[in-house]
């Protein structure tokens, strides 16, 4: 479904990535770990090009994202539904609002679709009681659920999240993580971002640990987490389990 090959990226002298290839396949959940610094977010960024100027190039269903023109762009990127660390919800607007705004404007929906949708997502995000809530009246998580429920809305086939609980109180890292586990389990491809080391053991199909701009050890959650000898995965996981 996604198909990255010898991507490079530089800031000026810096190379902060190097030599990335990997595929991702449809309803695939592929995690990300790895040192601060290492790349990840910028490569989650230039998998739907909100980071530009890379050599190499990747694929969406054999589409070039890396070589499309704007509206080109623009329809891969209706496909590639993405959570940051920050929620980010439009502050003026309510829950469902943020939700219908996307579908609505792009006409993917009209009012009576999108509301409806924007309603289902909602109640599987478990905050159905909260759609004409604003955001600044939500918890963290709340917020982070109705962010997920946001991108949802555009009907992605991948869904990007980058490090989507670090921003969180502890006690709402668990909610989060459990919609995420709802989604994987339902199907959806994801590319995840975290340093939730039991989350990324138990529903990763493939872990890529990047270290330094590459992808310095990849395989199986049980690889990864048990079996692998490579120095650098092991000392990394030593830190952080
Ligand atoms: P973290 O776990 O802390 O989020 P990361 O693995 O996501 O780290 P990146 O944010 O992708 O790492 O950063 C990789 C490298 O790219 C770092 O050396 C960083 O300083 C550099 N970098 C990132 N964004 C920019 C930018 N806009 N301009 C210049 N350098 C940047
Ligand atoms: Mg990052």
């Amino acid at each position: 479904m996604i198909e990255v090959k010898n991507l490079r990226k530089a800031y000026g002298e810096n190379v902060v990535l190097e030599d990335i290839s990997f595929t991702v396949g449809r309803s695939e959940k592929v995690v990300l770990v790895g040192p601060s610094g290492g790349g990840k977010s910028t490569l989650l960024r230039c998998l739907n090009r909100l980071e530009d100027d890379y050599s190499g190039s990747v694929l969406f269903e054999g589409a070039s994202v890396s070589g499309a023109a704007k509206e080109e762009l623009r329809k891969l990127r209706q496909k590639m539904g993405v959570v940051f660390q920050q929620f980010n919800l439009f502050p003026n607007m309510s829950v469902l609002e943020n939700i219908m705004f996307a579908p609505v404007k792009l006409k993917i929906d009209n009012q009576i679709d999108a509301k409806k949708h924007g309603l289902e997502l909602l109640d599987q995000v478990g905050l159905a009681e909260k759609a004409d809530a604003y955001p600044q009246s939500l918890s963290g998580g709340q917020q982070q659920r109705v962010a997920i429920a946001r991108a949802l809305a555009m009907r992605p086939e991948v869904m990007l999240f980058d490090e989507p609980t670090s921003a969180l109180d502890p006690e709402m890292v668990g909610e989060v993580l459990s919609v995420m586990e709802k989604l994987a389990k339902e199907g959806m491809t994801m590319i995840i971002v975290t340093h939730e080391m039991s989350f990324a053991r138990d529903v990763a199909d493939k872990v890529m640990f990047m270290d330094k701009g590459r992808i310095a050890d990849v395989g199986t959650s049980e690889y990864i987490f048990h079996e692998s000898t490579n120095p650098r995965t092991k000392e990394f996981l030593a830190k952080v389990m």
